[in-house]
């Protein structure tokens, strides 16, 4: 008897980068420094004081953690926001199933536009929403008359904008978010823009930040992670900030005590050591700069990044160069349009085993 697998399902496999043991992995944009010692065992604290109340469902609504998010959004982007205005999930991958559970579904579009995040599509395919993705410029921009127009014709009741986006590390200028929020205000039924700032911390001085719009603009949503500044992917903890009525629909449809109380834990002792945490990502930045400095001084293009990533290229056989790293113990991602790759940024060793691997397979 076969399994009566959804049809849009059959033949599909998992999505995921390989997981591959080697000296040095820039593959999923993942911090390269382990958490410190301090840091280790304050969790460690907190995680024991939470094992003792295990026996009990945690706090639903994770009141604590919230007012700690709120409290860090403030101190790294000025904006200062209520509990209310903040949402959190198994990363911010379950943050944005949320927003399409609440906000997508059958007869309903998401809109964004490519080459992006390789997840979006398949939150749409899991909500049965229909997935469209109009396309970033040449220079992987995005030009605000193709966003309106694609909004007018797709009329869509989600739009996912990735800034800095994934992967290309492209960031999105205030007035483009604005000019989709205006247009999206106009969609019939309504339409919710959630900007996607996974790797906003690393943008560059100067860059603001999409929740500087959250007061002006009831259907944006700015969503967050814990799994890239912080060093913190292996928790999962994504988070998500905007207006209290739009996060109370996306308390409808999470699962009851979908963050555990050891998540909870952890992400509130990771948070107060936030600003040692924070002084890393500054070296990261640097770091991420001369990488482009140093691929377009050998004459590779680069696309202008403010993420902890660096897409570059372009290779007539990107596979080639891509496995000649990985033979050298190197691994990066192969990912983007035809002929570019990109490389996560890891410490100042990680990069110095990139560049010279990168000078023999690519012969530079
Ligand atoms: N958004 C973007 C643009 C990403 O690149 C990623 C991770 N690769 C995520 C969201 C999800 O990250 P997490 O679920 O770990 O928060």
């Amino acid at each position: 008897m076969p399994l009566p697998l959804r049809r849009e399902l059959a033949g599909l496999i998992p999505y995921g980068a390989p997981q591959l043991d080697v000296p040095v992995r820039l593959n999923v944009n993942e911090n390269p420094h382990p958490l410190a010692d301090d840091v280790v065992a304050d969790i460690a604290a907190d995680v024991a004081v939470a094992a003792r109340g295990l026996n009990r469902y945690p706090d639903r609504d994770f009141l604590a953690l919230r007012e700690d998010l709120a409290a860090y959004l403030l101190a790294e982007s000025g904006v200062a926001l209520v509990p209310e205005q903040i949402w959190a999930a198994n990363g911010s991958n379950e943050v944005m199933l949320h927003l399409l559970q609440a906000f997508g579904g059958p007869g309903r579009t998401v809109l964004s536009f490519a080459p992006t995040y390789s997840m979006y599509p398949e939150y749409a395919r899991d909500t049965s929403t229909t997935w469209f993705a109009g396309q970033r410029a040449e220079d992987f921009t995005l030009d605000p008359d193709v966003a309106v127009a694609a909004i007018e014709v797709r009329a869509p009741s989600v739009v996912l904008l990735a800034s800095p986006n994934n992967p290309t590390g492209t960031v999105l200028p205030t007035s483009t978010i604005e000019t989709v929020l205006k247009a999206a205000a106009d969609v019939p039924g309504g339409c919710v823009v959630v900007v996607d700032e996974a790797y906003g911390e690393f943008r560059r001085a100067g860059v603001p930040s999409a929740l500087e719009l959250l007061g002006t603009y009831p259907h944006l949503a700015v969503s967050r992670t814990m799994s890239k500044a912080f060093g913190l992917a292996g928790a999962r903890v994504g988070y998500l900030a905007a207006a209290p009525e739009l996060i109370d629909a996306l308390r409808v449809v999470r699962l009851p005590y979908h963050l555990s109380g050891v998540t909870q834990a952890v992400a509130r002792a990771a948070l107060r050591h936030a600003p040692a945490l924070m002084a890393q990502v500054g070296s990261l930045r640097d770091e991420r700069d001369a990488t482009v400095t140093w691929l377009r001084e050998r004459g590779l293009k680069v696309a202008d990044t403010d993420a902890n990533f660096v897409l570059f290229g372009t290779f007539d056989d990107r596979h080639a160069i891509w496995q000649g790293l990985l033979d050298r113990g190197v691994l990066i991602r192969e990912v983007g349009p035809e002929g570019w790759l990109r490389v996560s940024i890891g410490t100042e060793q990680e990069m110095m085993a990139f560049r010279n691997a990168l000078v023999e397979v690519a012969a530079l």
